[in-house]
């Protein structure tokens, strides 16, 4: 069945339309509610963000954008030590769209967030004219535990940069798959609850965190250094980066320090706590190949060193565009 305008209605055809795709698979008390707002309990501390999932094509080698726009949300929040607890979903869906793949990728987006922990406690859905394509806005709302401070300001010179696994593979999937390249490369997209509280759970202290999404390492590094007033120097043959990542970014002539992921992060923390950080991380699901690859400075900026020195900016222009 495809989509048709008239699913955007309000009246019976949108009925219908979330009975059959999202009320059964995003169930949980607050939503099965289906009151204007849900209603549900807080914390002292709560960390709220807010994102728009645009990606193209809508399923791709190792995920699609139900499980991308999950894993995007909840991993912001964990970034600050929040851990994800409420997820909102607006799903803005183009006439034509089918609706066996809304379907697939509604099930994925509640695989996802069972996987995350958190529950969808509202969502919209409106139809508008185009060509069978998907858009999804989602809010995210996690809880601080007390203690807890994690901020891109408090990187201090000395600290170690820890990365939680090999740079590029999402932003590879994705341009695999648009130019039509055969090829094994899998989105790295994943959610990192289990990681953070591994990492919160050892008492780490932690400074900053970030995910390494669009614009890639060298991006997230220069926004850190510039809310910390650091620099950050990094070891660049210490990066891991998987060989069909490496070989597709060099027939291409991408680099790799800018290249997107769903689904690491680096971490910023005292020197002494970096190999206990990075040996939790091996030990959790997504972190198997992390590494420590840098450490933060008195000079401004990010460099690498590998044999000379480059310095490293934030990605300038469009770079890969609707990847996440
Ligand atoms: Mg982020």
């Amino acid at each position: 069945m495809k989509i048709t305008l008239a699913h955007g209605s309000g009246g019976m055809a949108t009925a219908e339309l979330i009975d059959k795709v999202f009320a059964e698979r995003f169930s949980n008390p607050a939503l099965d509610m289906t009151e204007d707002c849900a209603v549900v309990d807080g914390s002292k501390k709560i960390a709220v963000t807010t994102d728009s999932f645009v990606v193209t094509p809508l399923e791709y080698k190792g995920g699609d954008i139900g499980r991308l726009c999950i894993c995007g949300t909840v991993n912001d929040l964990l970034m600050r030590g929040a851990f994800p607890k409420y997820i909102t979903c607006g799903f803005i869906i183009e006439e034509g769209m089918d609706t066996e793949q809304l379907e697939r990728i509604a099930s994925s987006a509640a695989d996802t967030a069972k996987e995350a922990g958190v529950a969808i406690i509202a969502g919209d859905t409106k139809v508008i004219e185009g060509k069978g394509g998907l858009y999804i806005n989602t809010a995210g709302v996690g809880f601080v535990p007390e203690n807890v401070n994690i901020s891109a300001a408090l990187c201090r010179p000395g600290d170690a940069v820890v990365l939680s696994g090999n740079l590029g593979d999402h932003h590879a999937a994705i341009l695999s798959h648009r130019m039509g390249i055969e090829n094994d490369i899998e989105s790295d997209n994943a959610p990192l609850v289990g990681m953070v509280s591994a990492m919160l759970d050892a008492g780490l202290d932690i400074h900053a965190m970030r995910d390494v999404t669009r614009g890639g390492l060298g991006t997230v590094l220069n926004e850190l250094a510039s809310a910390s007033n650091c620099g950050f120097e990094i070891y660049e043959d210490s990066i891991p980066v998987s060989s069909g990542t490496a070989s597709f970014a060099a027939i291409l002539g991408l680099d790799t320090m800018h290249m997107g992921n769903e689904g690491r992060l680096v971490a910023v923390l005292p020197k002494e706590q970096a190999e206990r950080a990075c040996s939790i991380m091996r030990g959790c699901k997504y972190g198997e190949n992390a590494a420590i690859i840098g450490t933060a400075c008195e000079k401004s900026g990010v460099s690498t060193r590998i044999g000379g020195r480059r310095n490293v900016s934030a990605l300038m222009g469009e770079g890969l565009p609707r990847i996440c």
